[in-house]
């Protein structure tokens, strides 16, 4: 969808604001059962053993860039990466590719609701609009577009805007969310050191530069953490960081993984599960 640049700084600023008392939430809830991380990854196939930071990175919304210019640089350096997808449908094959070539496809809704208050959310798709039927059917049919891209389960989901509640009543719809996904992601970026429900993961979302992205990996690197990056456009688009960093953050990830292993978003969230 397109959306005006302007509105999209303020549109995130808020969203840093408004998600940092969710997120730290997540995280208070989170330290009353500790294990170290090491002990809770080793006991898992396919997780990283040992002491290693995780590395998610997610892309939001379906967008053009993102086909043209993330997923060759992605392939090219042999990462696996998350896209969270509205509704495609009318364009199904380069993302059955993009599925093929070993990235998570996920949920990000069909019509991505967000709150009226934007001036780009369209009549009658904003969050005020949708009650629980409504989502459940959202969620349902989504979900349903997902399989015909050929996307295994689990799945797992990003919220729109961040935004976790609808209707006037601002009603959760976490539990919605719980029902059908393995993991949900929101924004408010932090280190993830512990995860105990996986329904509202914060997650980065910088444009640059190159040493923002660096970084945030170091900072996850010194905790043991995971940390993930959320993009919208790259080289084009809109909220987007540039190719030349991309390309750059991915030749640093790589350079790093020793210390740093890159796993899509759900599983990276199986992995930080108890
Ligand atoms: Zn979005």
């Amino acid at each position: 969808m397109t959306k005006p640049i302007h509105t999209h700084y303020t549109f995130y600023l808020m969203l840093v604001l408004m998600t940092a008392t969710a997120c730290k939430h997540n995280s208070a809830k989170s330290t009353t059962q500790s294990k170290p991380m090491s002990q809770r990854r080793v006991s898992k196939a396919g997780c990283p053993i040992g002491d290693k930071a995780i590395v998610s990175l997610t892309y939001d919304d379906g967008l053009a860039s993102q086909l043209s210019n993330a997923v060759p640089m992605l392939d090219e350096r042999g990462i696996h990466a998350t896209f969270f997808l509205n509704d495609i449908g009318a364009n199904p094959a380069p993302w059955k590719a993009v599925r093929d070539a070993g990235h998570e496809l996920a949920s990000h809704t069909l019509a991505h609701p967000c709150t009226a208050s934007f001036d780009w959310v369209k009549e009658g798709n904003a969050s005020e609009d949708f009650t629980p039927k409504r989502m459940s059917k959202e969620l349902d049919d989504q979900l349903a577009l997902l399989q015909s891209l050929g996307a295994s389960p689990p799945y797992s989901f990003a919220y729109p805007c961040g935004t976790t509640w609808i209707g006037s009543e601002h009603t959760s719809y976490i539990p919605l969310v719980e029902q059908r996904f393995v993991a949900a992601r929101g924004v408010g970026g932090d280190i993830i050191t512990q995860l105990d429900v996986p329904m509202n993961v914060p997650a980065y979302f910088l444009e640059g530069p190159l040493e923002a992205f660096i970084g945030s990996a170091n900072a996850a690197i010194a905790k043991k953490g995971w940390v993930v990056f959320g993009f919208h456009g790259v080289g084009g688009d809109y909220l987007s960081v540039s190719n030349a960093d991309h390309g750059a953050f991915l030749d640093w990830l790589v350079a790093h993984q020793n210390e740093v292993a890159v796993l899509p978003f759900r599983d990276a969230a199986q992995c930080m599960m108890p």
